[in-house]
């Protein structure tokens, strides 16, 4: 790191005890604005941070979709105090998983394309709005996959703004881009920072007083072995785009009987609820009333022996003994009823299940 933190902070405090006004910058007659890409996590906060003690506007923008959401964001933008524009990104990213150009991470995580087109809406968003660049929390060599110098350049670059990215964290040790070059942002009072470790942003989050940010990279479900085992079995039944079946990865046990018909089989009461909130008029919803067991939902077009088999698979996860008879009850938009069934054996349930 080449800048002291402490002369971050004074920047800070002397914005705080001047006002804004008078340490902006300016470009004809208006304020430097950035648009950050603001994750929520603390390398994107401390970006924003970086440019604010330069004085520097900052919006945030972040995104949203089944896989992720937009909270660590607000929360960041509040902590922060700057504007933050929320962008629903579900069809593009959903675009991205059926055919990603890069491929995918170690699960079902397309980060090197969810990544360009994340900066290519920014960028988008800052020629259309007036920003002066878009910024991101994005550090040199952190990820082995999205953050190497190679594909810092590729998202740059294929996102169609790649002399109007900086990276604030890493400025120092990758290409000058515009702002800089036009002197809207002061390059010598960026970062050099470089590689997996995060003592350096720890330090800077405790010079600026920052104790509460979230601890743990993560928070998209598409780097979750189970949740892309799920993802990667709807991809592969062309159901990407069922949004009912998205929503209901996160839930229970879930089992494939064929190309159209899913099973959903709760693993306790949250789980339970979350069925019965989700199910829908063209759902199956099972319950067993005589002995404690799961609730479940049948999704797709099942047939009678495709309920039945789904009542045995149940049937394993309630109370019932091997062998022993039990009443699941049914319910669906063309009536309700019971199956009698026996729970399935462990060679069945374990052929079925998606993992
Ligand atoms: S971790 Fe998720 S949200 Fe982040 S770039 Fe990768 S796919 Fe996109």
């Amino acid at each position: 790191m080449v800048i002291s933190p402490s002369v971050l902070y004074g920047a800070v405090e002397k914005r705080r005890n001047t006002g804004e006004a008078r340490d902006m910058v300016e470009h004809n007659g208006k304020p430097i604005a950035a648009l950050v890409l603001l994750s929520g996590g603390l390398d994107s906060r401390l970006a924003a941070i970086l440019l604010k003690a330069q004085g520097v506007q900052v919006t945030g923008i972040t995104f949203e979709t089944p896989f992720f959401s937009a909270d660590r964001g607000r929360e960041a933008a509040a902590q922060l105090n700057v504007p933050l524009i929320v962008e629903d990104y579900t069809e593009t990213l959903l675009g991205i998983i059926e055919h990603p150009r890069h491929g995918f991470g170690s699960c079902i995580n397309p980060c090197i394309d969810c990544h360009t087109a994340m900066l290519r809406y920014a960028g988008q968003r800052m020629e259309r709005e007036g920003f002066h660049l878009v910024a991101t929390g994005e550090v040199l060599n952190q990820r082995p996959m999205s953050q190497t110098r190679r594909n810092l350049a590729v998202v740059a670059s294929e996102s169609g703004y790649k002399d109007w990215i900086l990276r604030p964290l890493s400025a120092k040790l990758l290409p000058e881009t515009e702002p800089e070059r036009r002197g809207w942002v002061d390059r010598g009072r960026l970062l050099d920072l470089n590689g997996r470790s995060r003592k350096p942003q720890t330090r800077l989050a405790e010079e600026y007083g920052i104790t509460d940010y979230p601890k743990a990279a993560g928070g998209c479900r598409l780097t979750e072995p189970n949740y892309a085992a799920r993802l990667r079995d709807l991809r592969a039944h062309k159901q990407l785009r069922d949004l009912h079946a998205i929503q209901l990865l996160r839930v229970g046990r879930q089992f494939r009987l064929n190309s159209a018909v899913k099973v959903v089989i709760g693993r306790d009461a949250a789980d339970n609820g979350a069925i019965e909130a989700l199910a829908q008029p063209e759902d199956v919803l099972f319950r067993f009333e005589s002995i404690p067991g799961p609730s479940a939902l049948v999704t797709g077009k099942p047939s009678e022996a495709d309920l039945h088999l789904a009542a045995t698979l149940c049937a394993r996860y309630s109370d019932a003994m091997p062998g022993q008879e039990v009443d699941v009850s049914i319910r669906s938009a063309s009536g309700a009823g019971h199956l009698r069934v026996t729970r399935a054996d462990e060679m069945e349930v374990e052929r079925l299940r998606i993992k």
